[in-house]
């Protein structure tokens, strides 16, 4: 017998679990089948154990500089790396309760197992049938691994979350915000980290300034970072070690662990799509239109199968849309794609919202006016370290119109998400100056730029 839902959400992670709970708040009979533990990505082996790494490797940085305000730690600091691990998995099983706990509180269905298309208005998990008006694709990405020899020698990011212990010599090879957050990580906690990458700098994409600050701190940082490295195979050493040798003959060798962080591949092979007639991407991902919807009518994907930003908050925010749009009544919501600020947590942290220079004179020329600032943030008063703190404003045309702003500094992460309410509603470089600053802190150098 088939089971019948208005809203089946397919992937309990950002996306699939933010659909259905809006979904049911609007009195919808809705649906969340989860393969795996709820939360998916984020919350598992994304943003949430992440961030536990990152705030630890951050108190070991301020450990490092303590005594630059006058404290003695009398000799050298040890990490428990199994105690970090333990605590973390204990606080990330606590979020794997709570997740469960609102979704029996909103009375949102959860089926347990993978879903398979049957035709489209039906799913199979483990040999039952369910079936909705409504079918939502979140089934999120997973890393990929490069198909070269020796390839399967290196761990992943999943691997990385799984390590029990430190490792001593560690290569991470990417470039994009995983890679670079990883390294920093591992960098931070003490282990001697080599970021790997194929072309001269990382993080493609984001403001140039940006782009080369990280290469300023990172050499600041003594952290190890190869360019031009394009690998071709990965081998294992008598000593048990792991080398990597490039494809113009350079090698990298003596790694207790190498690390993949060369993107994500969108989980949509098993799902049967062909069943319902749904419309893939070369690369797997599935093209939707604005308002989420695939080329067949009632099926829907959002979060990272469906966008390029691969961010949990964008997967929760298109799914509450779709559903505020289904269910709510709110005929035309949907999310807009534009001034999405996001975070890279590396050391120091960046915060971007908004079009790089670069884009900004592709697009508007000579009507783009730049101002920035470089300055040592007060963190660094008392310190012997004395590197700079980077901020941009790209405005354009003649009232100056904030269309990107850009930050690497301490507490870049903290202080972005205010701007981009800013940007978000269309504020001008006028209006950044006449807001009184905030003393003494790094984010009033954002309204004072000259
Ligand atoms: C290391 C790392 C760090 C990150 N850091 C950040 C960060 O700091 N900030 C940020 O915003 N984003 C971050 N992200 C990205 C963020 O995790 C994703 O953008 C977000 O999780 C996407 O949500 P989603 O719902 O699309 O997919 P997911 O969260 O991946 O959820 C998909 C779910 O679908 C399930 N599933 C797959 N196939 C099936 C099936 N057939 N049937 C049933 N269930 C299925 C999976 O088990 C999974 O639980 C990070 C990602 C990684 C890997």
């Amino acid at each position: 017998m088939t089971e019948h839902f208005d809203l089946l959400s397919i992937g309990g992670g950002s996306g699939g679990l933010a659909t259905a709970r809006r979904a049911a708040r609007h009195g919808a009979r809705s649906a969340v089948i989860e393969g795996a533990r709820l939360g998916g990505t984020c919350v598992n082996v994304g943003c949430v154990p992440k961030k536990v790494m990152w705030n630890a490797s951050s108190l070991a940085w301020g450990l490092r500089h303590a005594a630059d305000y006058g404290f003695r730690l009398d000799g050298s600091f040890r990490l428990d790396w199994s105690d970090l691990r333990r605590r973390r998995d204990d606080y990330i099983e606590r979020l794997n309760s709570i997740y469960l706990h609102n979704l029996e509180r909103e009375g949102v269905t959860l089926i347990r197992g993978y879903a398979r298309f049957v035709d489209e208005r039906t799913v199979e998990v483990e040999g039952r049938c369910y079936s909705a008006d409504h079918i939502v694709i979140a089934t999120g990405g997973r890393p990929r691994r490069p198909d070269v020899p020796g390839g399967e020698l290196a761990i992943d990011s999943d691997g990385f979350f799984a390590l029990d212990r430190q490792p001593h010599k560690v290569a991470v090879v990417g470039a994009g915000y995983i890679a670079v957050e990883l390294c920093g990580v591992l960098h931070h906690l003490g282990s001697d980290t080599t970021l790997v990458l194929r072309k001269d700098k990382p993080l493609r994409g984001f403001d140039e300034m940006l782009r080369d600050g990280f290469m300023e701190a990172a050499q600041a940082d003594s952290l190890h970072v190869v360019t031009g490295f394009d690998t071709a195979r990965l081998e294992r050493a008598s000593d048990g070690s792991i080398a990597l040798y490039s494809k113009d003959g350079r090698c990298l060798d003596g790694y207790e662990v190498v690390i993949w962080a060369v993107g994500r591949e969108p989980n949509t092979d098993s799902l049967g799509l062909e069943n319902a007639g749904v419309e893939v991407n070369p690369d797997g991902s599935i093209p939707t239109d604005p308002f989420q919807q695939t080329n067949v009518p009632g099926i829907y994907a959002i979060g990272d199968i469906a966008s390029k930003w691969q961010l949990t908050p964008v997967a929760i925010a298109a799914g509450r849309r779709l559903a505020d749009r289904l269910f709510g009544g709110m005929e035309g919501r949907r999310l807009v794609y534009e001034n999405i600020p996001t975070v890279v947590f590396s050391h120091p942290p960046i915060g971007t919202v908004g079009m790089t220079e670069e884009e900004a004179r592709a697009r508007y020329g000579d009507a783009v006016r730049i101002y920035t600032s470089r300055f040592i943030a007060m963190d660094y008063a008392l310190s012997a370290d004395k590197r700079r703190t980077l901020m941009k404003l790209v405005c354009v045309g003649p009232e100056e119109k904030v269309v990107g702003a850009h930050i690497l500094g301490p507490h870049a992460d903290e202080m972005l998400q205010g701007f981009a309410v800013a940007v978000r509603m269309g504020a001008t470089k006028r209006d950044f100056d006449d807001t009184v600053a905030i003393h003494p802190t790094s984010a009033e150098e954002m309204v004072t730029m000259v």
